[in-house]
């Protein structure tokens, strides 16, 4: 089996998403996320949706798959080893969100917000620091999170009229469909 290799970049455009998505296979409990799930390494959020990427960590925790193929890192095996790294994704990309919308409340620049991300995700968790590529992928990982959460504050705060585009939560569609048949 060849499983080749997608960034978030190619997987959260919506329309990329659907052609080239995360795939299930239904039977053996195989779940391909790619990266999605990130073992051993900082994920990188590129200019994926936080949000959504959070609700399709949900889906693949319900679907309980048996083993996971991983964007990086080796494969897993087991229910408890798979919930045990999705949930690890998911606090990771939680804890991003939390110190970019702290900072974004204190009034920082999106700069500044970016200069301090190293700083601050450390204090929620000191092991954030010790992964490899955290220096340079960290601050990245702050930016189009800002851009959510801007939109976010303005939308509780009735400045918007309008909720978010549905099309940012959907992306998980092919999880949706093909997971149990
Ligand atoms: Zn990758």
């Amino acid at each position: 089996m060849i499983i080749s290799h997608y960034h978030t970049d190619h997987l959260y455009g919506a329309k990329a998403f659907k052609e080239k998505g995360t795939i299930i296979i239904a039977q053996k409990k195989v779940l391909i996320s790619r990266d999605i799930v990130f073992g051993g390494r900082v994920p990188f959020l590129g200019s994926g949706n936080s949000k959504s990427w959070i609700e399709c960590l949900d889906k693949i925790l319900e679907l309980e798959p048996e083993v996971l193929l991983l964007g990086h890192g080796e494969p897993l095996f087991g229910k408890k080893n798979i919930k045990r790294q999705v949930a690890w994704t998911k606090k990771y990309i939680q804890d991003i969100r939390s110190v970019v919308k702290k900072l974004y409340k204190e009034g920082l620049s999106l700069e500044e917000v970016h200069a301090r991300a190293n700083e601050e995700m450390p204090k929620i968790d000191t092991t954030y620091s010790q992964l490899p590529v955290f220096f340079d992928v960290n601050p990245v990982n702050a930016y189009h999170p800002h851009f959510e959460i801007e939109r976010e504050v303005l939308f509780e705060s009735k400045q918007f009229s309008s909720a978010l585009p549905v099309s940012d939560v959907l992306v998980c569609g092919l999880v949706y469909s093909l997971g149990r048949s």
